[in-house]
């Protein structure tokens, strides 16, 4: 394989400071990247208006130089690139793949838990997929500004992920832009990943029921297909998903307990059998002894003496 089918990514979402799961993934897909002498991109995911904390842009940025990864190019921020969404939309609706939705979350989740409806709580159950031309000008006139939903009209698709094996999934008709205006994350990050020529998604398990919406998009936009790591999550000491409440787990807290950035890489290494407790190591120092067919397949606890 060559190095440009290997050209990675890191994409945060400027809504929070990154913690170090956020970090450790990060850490992965520059690993990946790199130990293949492949290009490894910064993505600033920033389209959700509502959410972004500009400040918390640049933190991120730092937060990633000072635990050593260094990236390709200047760091592209999707609010900039609104054309290419727009473009990928248009294309998408000229071939009559999408639809005007109008219903709130409230409408979705009250027809998914109705007892004829669908049981899963999260797939849209297609309320608007039919509308007339009369229902939909009715639900103009009541000032519901729509949201764009794809057809996908239960496309089966399996894919294989280099860590969690064979996954199969059937997207819902899901969002491609909401009714605010804004691409849907699905859209934005299928146009950018193929603009942006990456190969290897390296990205974190919570993404994963994402990937086959993901694929779907490529097929109907006829964008290649990158390959996909998604790699186990870092806990909290209870077994949750490590967030805010398990005490210091972005970089500035860690600082205000004394443990710097080598300290946090060091702990991020030894977890992935890359350095030996009490080991001072910089991310160069790991490229040598990382072998990507060794990426963990378990979750790692953040446990308070970590
Ligand atoms: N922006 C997304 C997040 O921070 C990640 C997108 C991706 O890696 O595909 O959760």
């Amino acid at each position: 394989m060559s190095a440009s089918d290997c050209t990675g990514r890191f994409a945060p979402s400027p809504t929070g400071q990154l913690h170090v799961g956020n970090l450790r993934t990060a850490l992965l897909a520059w690993l990946v990247a790199r130990s293949a002498g492949a290009r490894f991109l910064v993505r600033v995911e920033d389209l959700d208006r509502l959410r972004v904390r500009p400040s918390v842009k640049e933190a991120q940025l730092a937060d990633l130089r000072a635990i050593g990864l260094d990236w390709d190019g200047p760091v592209v921020r999707q609010s900039e690139r609104m054309e290419l969404y727009e473009d990928a939309i248009g294309r998408l609706d000229a071939e009559g793949l999408l639809y005007p939705c109008y219903c709130t979350r409230r409408e979705i989740q009250a027809a998914a838990s109705a007892p004829h409806g669908i049981s899963v709580a999260d797939r849209y159950p297609g309320t608007c997929r039919e509308l007339t031309r009369t229902g939909r000008a009715e639900r103009e006139a009541a000032g519901r500004p729509p949201a764009l939903r794809v057809r996908a009209e239960g496309t089966r698709l399996s894919f294989e992920d280099r860590l969690m094996g064979r996954r199969e999934g059937e997207p819902d008709d899901f969002v491609v832009r909401r009714n605010d205006g804004a691409p849907s994350y699905q859209l934005a990050v299928v146009v950018d990943d193929a603009a942006q020529g990456i190969g290897e998604v390296v990205r974190g398990a919570d993404l994963v029921d994402s990937t086959p919406r993901q694929i779907l998009l490529c097929r109907l936009l006829g964008l290649p297909v990158p390959r996909y790591a998604h790699v186990p999550l870092v806990l909290g000491p209870d077994g949750q998903r490590l967030a805010k409440r398990h005490g210091a787990v972005t970089l500035a807290d860690r600082a205000a307990v004394g443990e710097g950035p080598g300290e946090v890489l060091g702990w991020m290494a030894r977890s992935l059998g890359l350095a030996e407790p009490g080991e001072k190591v910089s991310a160069a120092d790991l490229l040598p002894r990382f072998d990507p067919e060794k990426l963990p397949r378990e979750p790692t606890v953040l446990s308070p003496e970590a």
